[in-house]
């Protein structure tokens, strides 16, 4: 980090102050004797979340997990196992480095890892967040999950 008043690249710091998601350093110049302060802190790269509608929002890790847990009550899914789909979710839209993000991007991502987690929870969230809103969709995809299964 270079001196901000002469450019010197000697500095050295002389106090490190640690927050949750921060750092503050107090630098001192070797060269001017200045002191200066520096900011470190984390850049996260939540996306917005574009819903059907168009609204804008941001992107809430407790939206999915409530939804999950919809999804999954009675089912044998650990709080963890939802933690973990959550987690994978979130890092791969994160690492789509997308400024705005579908919901629908995100139902199919949870939706993917449903589906190797139990079954029964992926037709119950496929029911409600792909919208399959006849019994015949259903039974359709029910079928479509069987033939997988099988193969
Ligand atoms: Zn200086």
């Amino acid at each position: 980090m270079m001196c901000p008043y002469c450019d010197s690249a000697e500095t050295r710091v002389i106090d490190t102050t640690r927050k949750a998601h921060s750092v503050r350093r107090r630098r001192e110049c070797k060269s001017c004797g200045r002191r200066f302060s520096t900011m470190e802190r984390a850049i996260m790269q939540a996306p917005l979340v574009v819903k059907r509608d168009g609204r804008r929002e941001t992107f809430d890790r407790e939206k999915i997990v409530s939804g999950l847990r919809v999804a999954c009550a009675r089912r044998p899914v650990s709080a963890g196992d939802l933690e973990r789909v959550v987690d994978r979710v979130e890092s791969r839209i994160r690492e789509a480095g997308k400024t705005e993000v579908p919901t629908r991007t995100i139902g199919d991502l949870v939706i993917e890892e449903l589906k190797v987690l139990d079954p029964v929870s992926y037709i119950r969230y496929a029911i409600v967040y792909l919208g399959l809103e006849d019994l015949d969709e259903v039974r359709a995809e029910v079928y479509r999950l069987l033939e997988e299964s099988e193969r």
